[in-house]
């Protein structure tokens, strides 16, 4: 079967009066994130999880999947192809699910590594004949850009494309660009990050990406590493990443909102990968002069009880409502967390 028709819910006009079914949305990747957008979803009745994948396999309910069920057979079988009686195993999971399941919106919470990795599974949407909306929490400049080259492509598919809309990117871009509007002209945008986890395990293509900014890696490195070699390194830091001028694509998406130019955007952070406690406060710095020629600074700070996962995974639902709205409006093609408004999921 190639690909689903589209059998959206309706919508009224106004994006956040939801009168129809709710959004059936699917999750690609089912590891720290992916587990933490399944739990997201349980109180949301706008949403409902029917699709969930991992490397191995994938568990498909068109009434909705218990978010419980998934996690433990994740967690104590290694796959959703394992979940009864819904899961079936498969080595091109991604595909498989694409051509049978009825989604409206995917959530692409898979690791992008290789570099190229996420713009290889747009392009099977895209060739499935597929229409929706993805979402994609992606890091790197490179692969936003490479996103970039695929946006005709994506409008011609019928497919809305939100990209960067995790937390950085996405939240925090997107507040850089609302700080913004207070300034005739933008000086810098500074993002920090503090992440705090309990154990690596719990996030390995984070981890894994993280470390590919380090000085001396980059990402086949840290793709190459084997879990031994991930683990000796965060011993000899004491479990500790200090990251500085990562290569993020907060600075591609300010440039392509037409807040400031790339080389004002500057992005680091801390990761603490034994400890949940954040060894900082998350947080943007905008500057920039006023028309009256005051120099001055916003700056917006995330509650340091928010997880990683709350900070990406709501946005990106958020980003997912958004990018409904604008499908149901026939507006398809790509668009970053910096230039469209996340919605509340209710
Ligand atoms: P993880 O390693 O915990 O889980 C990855 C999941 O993807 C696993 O379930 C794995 O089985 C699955 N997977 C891998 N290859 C697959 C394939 N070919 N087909 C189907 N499934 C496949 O990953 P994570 O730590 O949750 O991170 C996911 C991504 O989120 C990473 O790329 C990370 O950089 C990104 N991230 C973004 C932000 C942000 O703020 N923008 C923050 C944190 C993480």
């Amino acid at each position: 079967m190639g690909g689903k028709q589209v059998t959206s819910p309706h919508y009224s006009a106004t994006a956040d009066s939801l009168v129809g079914e709710a959004v059936r949305v699917g999750v690609l990747g089912f590891g720290g994130l992916g587990q933490a957008a399944a739990r997201v979803l349980t109180p949301k009745h706008e949403m409902i999880l029917v699709a969930a994948a991992d490397q191995k396999g994938y568990a498909y309910e068109a009434t909705g999947l218990n978010p419980d069920s998934c996690i433990s057979t994740y967690r104590s079988q290694g796959s959703l192809g394992y979940l009864e009686p819904t899961g079936t195993l498969s080595n091109q999971s991604i595909q498989d699910l694409i051509g049978q399941a009825a989604v409206d919106g995917y959530f692409l919470a898979l690791p992008n590594l290789p570099n190229t990795f996420m713009a290889s599974v747009v392009k099977q949407f895209i060739q499935a004949g597929w229409q929706g909306v993805l979402v994609d929490a992606l890091k790197r400049t490179s692969a936003v850009e490479q996103l970039l080259t695929l946006k005709d492509q994506l409008s011609a598919a019928g497919i809305t494309y939100m990209t960067g809309c995790g937390a950085t990117p996405g939240l925090l871009t997107a507040a850089a660009a609302l700080a913004a509007q207070s300034y005739a002209e933008i000086h810098s945008v500074k993002i920090t990050f503090g992440v705090g986890i309990a154990n690596w395990e719990a996030y390995r293509a984070t981890i894994r990406e993280d470390i590919a900014h380090l000085p001396g890696y980059d990402v086949e490195r840290a793709r190459a590493m084997s879990d031994a070699e991930i683990e000796d390194l965060l011993d000899q830091t004491n479990g500790i990443l200090s990251l500085e001028n990562m290569e993020h694509a907060d600075d591609v998406m300010l440039e392509l909102a037409g807040i400031c130019s790339r080389d004002r955007v500057t992005v680091g952070g801390v990761v603490d990968t034994r400890n949940p406690k954040k060894p900082l406060s998350t947080n943007v710095q905008v500057t920039g002069r006023t028309f009256e020629g005051k120099i001055s600074t916003h700056t917006f700070t995330l509650g340091d009880e928010t997880s990683m996962a709350a900070n990406v995974c709501g946005p990106a639902f958020g980003y997912l409502k958004a990018g409904v709205s604008l499908h149901q409006r026939g507006i398809y093609g790509l668009f970053t967390a910096a230039e469209v408004m996340p919605h509340f999921v209710k």
